[in-house]
């Protein structure tokens, strides 16, 4: 029955949708005849929600191969599928659709090497657009139904300008970190992409957490719809604007730093 129905929407599937999407899964010839693509996910998926047809696939895969902190597999995936695809489009492609305003600059690591990378403002609304269509996907495939609620995300992998986003981002990573409650990690190709899912908590949230190129981290809280809203009172004098500081196991985050 169930394979029937979108895994987003609920309507009637026309097609499957892989998730995460193919291409961010090396293809043998870029890898040495590797074999990247075992046993991928997919979910029944109407039109509309077929990631493909709007080309988010592939700015995804442009967006994410080659953040720093990836493996040498999303390195191999830069060198090889993103540049025949950035080569392909015209010379403003990647300013227009994926990082705004960039510069080019050399990041040094430990033993003295030197990286080229592209520092600047990614399109964010896209890409959480296409990290929830991801999350919903990876939902599905774990409990063989829909989701229904609300999806929250943080994306690991950003540096925020604000204070608070960038501090909350640090608290969820840790968070999750000492949950004790994780299940099993999953995914049959872990360099590309591996997940891990969390008891529901006392509110009702799910957790999720996704990790790309073992680097690039996703953070995902479901809120079923009859669930409870989150609710103390950190969180309150944190939306109020008053200085707060919040412990997570023997850490201290400070938010509304004056
Ligand atoms: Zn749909």
């Amino acid at each position: 029955m169930e394979n029937k129905f979108c895994y987003k929407c609920g309507n009637i599937a026309t097609t499957r949708e892989h998730v995460p999407p193919i291409c961010l899964f090396p293809e043998a010839k870029d890898v040495l005849g590797l074999n990247f693509r075992k046993d991928l996910i997919t979910v029944p998926s109407c039109d509309e929600h077929n990631s493909n047809k709007s080309h988010d696939d592939e700015f995804l895969m442009v967006s994410i191969a080659g953040i720093v902190g990836n493996n040498l597999v999303g390195y191999l995936q830069t060198q090889t599928k993103v540049d025949r695809a950035i080569r392909r489009k015209s010379k403003d492609f990647l300013n227009k659709e994926i990082i705004k305003n960039y510069k080019h600059q050399t990041l040094k690591s430990k033993n003295g090497k030197k990286y080229p990378v592209l520092y600047g403002n990614p399109n964010y609304n896209r890409l959480l657009n296409c990290f929830e269509h991801i999350s919903y996907g990876v939902y599905f495939h774990e409990f063989g139904e829909r989701f229904e609620g609300v999806v929250k995300m943080l994306l690991g992998f950003i540096n925020y300008d604000d204070n608070n986003t960038q501090t909350m981002t640090e608290m969820v990573k840790e968070k999750f970190i000492i949950n004790e409650i994780a299940k099993e990690l999953k995914g049959k190709n872990p360099t590309v992409f591996k997940y891990q899912f969390f008891e529901p908590d006392q509110f009702g949230l799910i957790g999720l957490v996704m990790t790309f190129y073992e680097g690039t981290e996703v953070f995902v809280a479901f809120q079923p719809i009859n669930s409870k809203e989150p609710f103390d009172l950190s969180m309150s004098l944190l939306n109020a604007g008053i200085p707060t500081f919040i412990e997570v196991g023997n850490k201290i985050f400070e938010f509304n730093k004056k």
